[in-house]
């Protein structure tokens, strides 16, 4: 038994090396990419759930590797995060967005805001909320037309990161909780933070159709967000059924492969521009 366990811790090492290795050539290969410009973005529809319309679009990063191809972010936003490359993704991801908004305008598409993902990392660099307030600057874009969208954990972070927080808040950026249920966040806390919006987490939506117990938890989510002041949004809605629910429940918005997957901005411009769900 014990020379199995040797061999096995063996075996594990080997493994750890070449991972560690493959990390390290992933960590130089995304900074190349960014010297490149390989990375684009994707576009995926926010629709208001009383009106039907296109209410904004969430801002998806996607990787034109040279020899594997189109790559999710899965595949290095936490290794970005891991290195600090996050800092000069992110910062890329932000200006490309309100660059590609204020382009959408001039050119009679009226997309009401762009929802950018943010990581910890970014948020607690100094002077973040200034980087964010130069870049709508830059663009010419109010602050209302951006969103920004932080994780439970980020948000529950550093008393630095609430900080920040408020800083956005003041400039009048919209900030909204992203995946809430998966995380730890109470109602108190939640309460004191700056934020606009809940974005429920995709995995109580799914079966949001047929089961009871998901509904239960989406009511109280929604319910929730409306005694905090707060705008609720349905993640992974799929299905006709979802979204029926979510709206006779009383849910703000809604985004999913139903009214749109996320697809690069000239796709986007077609499929919205006089479009009505
Ligand atoms: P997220 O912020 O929760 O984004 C939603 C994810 O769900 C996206 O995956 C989207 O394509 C997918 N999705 C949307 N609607 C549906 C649906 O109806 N069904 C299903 N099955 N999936 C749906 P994606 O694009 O692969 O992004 C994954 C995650 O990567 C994002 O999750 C976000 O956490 C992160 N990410 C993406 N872009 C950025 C970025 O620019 N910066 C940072 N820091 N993270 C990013
Ligand atoms: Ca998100
Ligand atoms: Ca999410
Ligand atoms: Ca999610």
């Amino acid at each position: 038994a014990k020379n199995h366990g040797r061999n096995q811790f063996h075996f594990y090492e080997q493994e750890m090396t070449a991972y560690a290795f493959e990390r390290l050539e992933l960590e130089s290969a995304v900074r190349k990419a960014l010297a490149n410009e390989e990375f684009f973005l994707c576009y995926q529809p926010l629709i208001d759930l009383g009106t039907r319309r296109m209410s904004g679009a969430e801002v998806l990063v996607r990787w034109n590797h040279p020899e594997q191809g189109v790559l999710p972010p899965a595949r290095f936003i936490s290794l970005a995060e891991d290195s600090g490359l996050i800092v000069p993704l992110g910062e890329w991801v932000l200006r490309t967005a309100c660059r590609q908004l204020r382009a959408w305008r001039d050119d009679g598409f009226d997309v009401p805001r762009v929802a950018v993902n943010i990581s910890v990392r970014q948020l607690e660099r100094k002077g973040f909320a200034a980087l964010v307030a130069a870049i709508l600057d830059e663009c010419g874009l109010p602050a209302s037309s951006l969103e920004l969208e932080l994780t439970e954990s980020v948000l529950m972070e550093t008393e630095e990161a609430f900080e920040v927080l408020e800083e956005l808040d003041a400039l009048g950026v919209r900030l909204s909780v992203d995946d809430f249920g998966t995380g730890y966040s109470s109602l108190s806390y939640l309460k004191r933070l700056p934020v606009h919006t809940l974005k429920i987490d995709r995995s109580f939506i799914m079966d949001v159709a047929e089961h009871g117990n998901n509904q239960a938890i989406v009511r109280a989510m929604i319910a929730m967000a409306k005694t905090l002041g707060l705008e609720a949004v349905a993640e992974g809605v799929e299905s006709a059924g979802q979204a029926e629910f979510l709206t006779g429940e009383g849910c703000d918005q809604a985004q999913g492969y139903l009214f749109g997957k996320p697809v690069p901005s000239d796709a986007f411009r077609l499929a919205w521009a006089a479009a009505e769900v």
